[in-house]
Order: structure tokens, then C-alpha cells, then sequence
């Protein structure tokens, strides 16, 4: 049994209520580590700490956080296989896709937030004859980072590095559900140096720690991505406090495929955007739009893929999809799949949990799953099931497509496919998301502004949308006498 601990002040310590959570594996359903179950002491504590930091810290130089951050970046690349192989186990996802996306995604962060760094600097506005304003831009203090389960040190990362980057202290809160690579990573920063204080990283229940964050009156920014009740709740806490947020949210994202689209792309990103990491990604493509000329035979050759699918554990390296994050979690995609059934929707294939067996046995598993015949407003098309699910739709015109498409109460991301070109910018212009591909999925330049509309969030992280985040603007204006 692995105990983990939290990371505060530099030191691994357990929780001030010495009690822990079962961490299970989904691969297999067998309990291997014990979590920290933390509390609002443990936040307490953690923000003394950083407060302390901060002091030093939020004045460095850019060169020494830049410095600290490639070295937070080297362990994590000295310790890939490590991290790789505990990211597969914590959250049930392949192997080899850890070992593609997660990890080294991990370390891409620090690097790309440590060089933009040294690119970040103050803008002027000169008026004429009159004045110069130049604009600061500020580190906050201690920051609150919340992250889900689906890319756990992917996403912890790509909020903590800017957050740090910035000149901030930060308390990281990774999900409960997969702490392993979170505590990893609180080895990893123990070894580059740095300095006590400024990451603390904080093991718990979202209602215990991560409420604990939100209420702090001493913490002004919280960066969350999770679901969108969640994020509901952290704003009904914070914003009494004006606390800035970042709020990352549910998606429930469409491809709309035209008749002139490259089918062969299009049915094999629909694979990928339907069932990676079990359709387990905030940007996965759950509501597949096909217009009606070409619907039977994209759904025919989709459908044939997906039966091709190899479900399995995850360290073996011929399957695509291995095991769903918890048991609570597949018990939930598979009564989403019977209230489709109730809703009149068609399995086209899968609609049940799959059984890899061997070392897989007593493990989460889902077969992945296409329904069709459904009504654009039924729960199914309109709620967020965050699994190996997707519906299918037919659309006769255009303007029918972006209906559909933007019906629900969320605006994370969609996909165009196409080979008009014209057609595609029209679309990709009018749909309400945050995101759109057109004849691909899931590209990301991390230079690009991330972020949802509607329901799917508030605020844009990426790039220097980070540190806009991360920093307080202060605009100083100079008159200048006989310009
Ligand atoms: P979740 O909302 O249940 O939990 C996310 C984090 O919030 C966890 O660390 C959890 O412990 C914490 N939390 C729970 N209650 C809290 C509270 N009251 N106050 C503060 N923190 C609290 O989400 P999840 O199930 O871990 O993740 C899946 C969800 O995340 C899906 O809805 C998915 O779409 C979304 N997601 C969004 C993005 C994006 O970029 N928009 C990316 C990945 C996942």
C-alpha cells in the first residue's frame, strides 16, 4: 500500500486529521495507495507557507523562475517512465497514451510557460504630446489551482506553471479520484530546489479542500477546471470575495460532418474524438452531425470501426481504450446508456460494460458505444456523459447543422468537416464553442486562447491569456511637460 502525503512548506507531512482515502486502481478495481483526506487546517497551513514565499518569490527574477521551471521540467523527463506507468494505473488509461500525451505534455508546460516568461513584458500606450501609460503586470499571491481526474498531471500542470511562472505561490488541489502523479510531481519539485513554500500541493474531497481554496479570503484568483456544477458552486463562494476566476467546464461538443467532407478522415477522427482516453476529454466529440445524403454510410463505416476498438488493460499495448476512471463513474455512463434506450435511442454497438478478463478482471470497463435515433433535446444530446458515448444525427442544410449544434447549454469546442472552404469559415464563425476544428480534432498550439462559452466556462487560459489571468494589471500614466 502507497500512502501518499501532501507537500506543504517544502515538507511531506499527513493530514491534520491523520485520516486517508482508498485509492483504487480501474484497471483491476484494487485498492493501492491511501489519499491524504485533507481539510480546511491543511489549506490554512499551506497558505502561511506560501504567504511566507511570496515574499521573495513574487520579487524573483524572471531568469531564476524561468530557471526553476526548466528544472521542474528536467525531473519530470528523468522521471517519465515513473510517471507514465502511474498515471496509466491512477486513471486506467493506456499506457502508451500516457507515455504519448500526458507525461510529456507535463513537462511541456514548464517549459513552454518558463520561456514565455522571458517573452512577457509591458505594453505602452504613448499620447501624443501628452503622457505615456505603461502597464505593469503584478503576481496575485497565493493562487488556488483545482484539477479533474481526465488529465490529471496534464492539467495540473498547464495551471501551476503559469500560476508559478507569473511570480505567484500556489496551493494545488488535484483530484482526489487520481492523486498518484500530483504527488509525484511534489517529489520531483522537492528535488529541483524550489524554494519551500511556493508550490504546496494539498490531498483531498473537492468539498473539504477545494472549498477550503474558494472561501480562503486571503486567496484573490482560483484557476478550476471540472465540471460545471462544480465550477457553479466556486463561483457562488468566491464572487462575494471579487476573486478572479478561471473556470474550465463540461463540454458537450458536435462534429458536424458535410456531405463533401474526406470521409476517410472523417470517420477516423471521429474515433478518436469519440473514444481517446474512453471519451473521457472535455473536448470530445459526443453529438456527431452527418448530413442525410451521406449518413448511412458514415455511420455504417463509424459504427464498423468502433467495433474494431481493442477494450483492455491499459498496459497492453494493442488496446485503444482501457478502463473508465472509477466504478461510481461507469455506473453512471451505463444508466446514461439506458436512459437513451428509454429516450428511443438505437445502440448501434456497445451499450454495456465490457469484460476484458485476465489481470483486467474486477476493472471499470465500457464497450464503446454509438447510439442513433434520438431527438436533439433528449437528456442524452443535451447533458454531458463525459464517456465512451456518442449519438449520431442527421441534418438536411446548413443552418439545420448549426441548430443542432448549438442547442445545448454549452459552448466547449466542435468540429467542421468539409472541403469547401467557404463554407467552412461561415460554420466555424457561427458555432457557439470556444474552440473549432475544421478537418481535424483536438490540434493544439498552446499559444491559442483555451476556454469555453455558455456553460462551458469563464475566461480563456493559453498562452499570455495565463499570466493576463495570473497577474493584476496596473496601468501607470506619466505626463510628460513640453513632449
Ligand atoms: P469535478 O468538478 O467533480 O472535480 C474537479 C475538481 O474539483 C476535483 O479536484 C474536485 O475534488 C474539486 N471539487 C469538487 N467539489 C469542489 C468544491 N465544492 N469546491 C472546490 N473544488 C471542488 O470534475 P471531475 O469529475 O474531476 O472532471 C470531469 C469534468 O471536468 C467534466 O465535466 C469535464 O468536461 C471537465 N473538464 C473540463 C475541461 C476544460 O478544459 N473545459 C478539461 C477537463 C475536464
Amino acid at each position: 500500500m502507497i500512502r501518499l502525503h501532501n507537500f506543504i512548506n517544502g515538507r511531506f507531512q499527513a493530514p491534520a486529521s491523520g485520516q486517508y482515502l482508498p485509492n483504487d486502481s480501474p484497471a483491476n478495481g484494487q485498492v493501492y495507495s491511501e489519499v491524504p483526506d485533507s481539510d480546511q487546517r491543511d489549506v490554512e497551513e499551506a497558505y502561511q507557507a506560501a504567504a511566507r514565499a511570496f515574499q521573495d518569490w513574487g520579487r524573483s527574477s524572471k531568469q531564476f523562475r524561468y530557471e526553476m521551471l526548466m528544472r521542474i521540467a528536467d525531473g519530470i523527463e528523468r522521471r517519465f517512465d515513473e510517471l507514465a506507468e502511474a498515471e496509466s494505473k491512477d486513471n486506467g488509461k493506456p499506457l502508451w497514451l500516457t507515455r504519448e500525451v500526458d507525461i510529456p505534455r507535463a513537462s511541456a508546460n514548464f517549459r513552454f510557460f518558463a520561456t514565455a516568461l522571458l517573452h512577457f513584458d509591458a505594453q505602452v500606450h504613448s499620447m501624443e504630446g501628452q503622457a505615456l501609460n505603461y502597464t505593469l503586470r503584478h503576481p496575485l499571491g497565493v493562487v488556488g489551482c483545482i484539477s479533474p481526474w481526465n488529465l490529471p498531471l496534464y492539467l495540473f500542470t498547464w495551471k501551476i506553471a503559469p500560476a508559478l511562472a507569473a511570480g505567484n505561490c500556489v496551493i494545488g488541489k488535484p483530484s482526489e479520484v487520481t492523486p498518484y502523479t500530483a504527488y509525484l510531481l511534489s517529489e520531483i519539485v522537492a528535488e529541483a530546489g524550489l524554494p519551500a513554500g511556493v508550490l504546496n500541493i494539498v490531498h483531498g474531497l473537492g468539498g473539504k479542500v477545494g472549498q477550503a481554496l474558494s472561501e480562503h479570503p486571503g486567496i484573490p484568483a482560483i484557476s478550476f477546471t471540472g465540471g460545471t456544477a462544480t465550477g457553479a458552486q466556486i463561483a457562488r463562494t468566491a464572487a462575494p470575495m471579487f476573486k478572479k476566476l478561471s473556470l474550465e467546464l463540461g463540454g458537450k461538443n458536435p462534429n458536424i460532418i458535410f456531405a463533401d467532407a474526406n470521409l476517410d478522415e472523417a470517420v477516423r477522427m471521429s474515433v478518436r474524438s469519440s473514444f481517446l482516453n474512453q471519451g473521457q476529454i472535455c473536448l470530445c466529440g459526443s453529438r456527431i452531425l452527418v448530413e442525410r445524403s451521406v449518413y448511412n454510410e458514415f455511420r455504417d463505416r463509424l459504427v464498423a470501426e468502433a467495433k474494431k476498438i481493442k477494450v483492455g488493460h491499459p498496459s497492453n499495448p494493442e488496446v485503444f481504450m482501457g478502463a473508465v476512471v472509477s466504478k461510481p463513474h461507469m455506473e453512471k455512463i451505463l444508466a446514461k446508456i439506458e436512459t437513451a434506450k428509454q429516450e428511443g435511442g438505437i445502440v448501434l454497438c456497445g451499450g454495456e460494460r465490457a469484460y476484458p478478463g485476465g489481470e483486467a478482471e474486477g476493472g471499470y470497463y465500457v464497450a464503446p458505444t454509438l447510439i442513433e435515433n434520438l431527438s436533439m433535446d433528449c437528456s442524452t444530446n443535451q447533458e454531458e456523459i463525459f464517456g465512451p458515448v456518442a449519438t449520431l444525427t442527421p441534418f438536411d442544410t446548413e443552418e439545420e447543422a448549426l441548430a443542432l449544434a448549438n442547442s445545448t447549454r454549452y459552448g466547449l469546442a466542435g468540429s467542421v468537416w468539409t472541403e469547401n472552404i467557404h463554407r467552412a469559415h461561415r460554420v466555424a464563425a457561427r458555432l457557439h464553442s470556444g474552440f473549432v476544428w475544421v478537418n481535424t480534432w483536438n490540434l493544439r498550439d498552446l499559444r491559442t486562447p483555451f476556454g469555453g462559452m455558455k456553460d462551458s466556462g469563464v475566461g480563456r487560459e493559453g498562452g499570455f491569456k495565463s499570466f493576463d489571468f495570473f497577474t493584476e494589471a496596473q496601468n501607470v500614466c506619466v505626463k510628460i511637460e513640453g513632449y
